[in-house]
């Protein structure tokens, strides 16, 4: 493991956020699972007791770990096109027994960066699941806050508001011009995880892989 996994497992441990090395996506997933299975075992449930749910996240589909949870109650929030019904199941995901994520960026200090358009995802971060599990590949690992929001808005930010088809100044031009367009702009949140009030309950997977964006 090189030494910027294992000093980023140490400042992640010193911010209650319990971290895990992951040579490649197989061992992602097989690291997530793990998680989840033991939590079950904690609550002394089946595994059709465990309701997982997730936020929008391009990491999460590249590791294929949705394939590994039909034995769990997963709640998909995006299945459904009406706009209602996601609003609905969006809220109901912030009770789930384990929410998967994954980070815009994180900082060498172990700090993480999110942006968030509606918030869903930042509000299952900060409060409501019992355990949150993020996947993170090293293409998201930065130095600081500055260099976390120069990546976000360069690379995730116009990548996902392309991959949205919003009509943004990210998506057309490559640039954020803070934008406030109704309708179109995908940040509406920003949240800095600096440490977790609740012990093992936020979990980070470093993956030494480049994953999502
Ligand atoms: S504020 Fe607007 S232009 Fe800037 S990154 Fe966000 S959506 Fe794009």
């Amino acid at each position: 493991m090189d030494n910027i996994f294992s000093s980023l497992m140490e400042r992640l441990a010193e911010r209650q956020i319990c971290p895990y090395y992951a040579e490649n996506r197989a061992e992602a997933v097989s690291t997530v699972l793990s998680i989840i299975e033991k939590s079950r075992m904690e609550k002394g449930v089946d595994c059709k007791d465990i309701q997982i749910s997730s936020g929008g996240s391009r990491t999460l589909a590249e590791i294929d770990i949705f394939s590994s949870l039909e034995k769990y109650n997963v709640l998909n929030a995006y299945v459904s096109k009406d706009p209602k019904e996601q609003y609905e199941a969006k809220r109901r995901a912030l009770l789930s027994d384990v929410f998967l994520m994954s980070a815009n960026a994180i900082c060498e200090s172990g700090e993480i960066v999110n942006i968030d358009g509606n918030g869903n995802r930042l509000g299952a971060l900060i409060y409501g699941p019992d355990k949150v599990i993020i996947v993170v590949g090293k293409n998201k690992l930065v130095k600081d806050k500055t260099e976390a929001m120069a990546r976000i808005k360069s690379i995730a930010c116009v990548k996902n508001a392309q991959r949205l088809s919003r009509r943004t100044p990210c998506a057309e031009k490559g640039k954020c011009e803070s934008c406030l367009i109704p309708s179109q702009t995908i940040c509406g949140h920003t949240v800095y995880t600096r440490y977790s009030a609740i012990p093992n309950r936020i979990h980070v997977v470093l993956v030494n892989e480049e994953l999502g964006f």
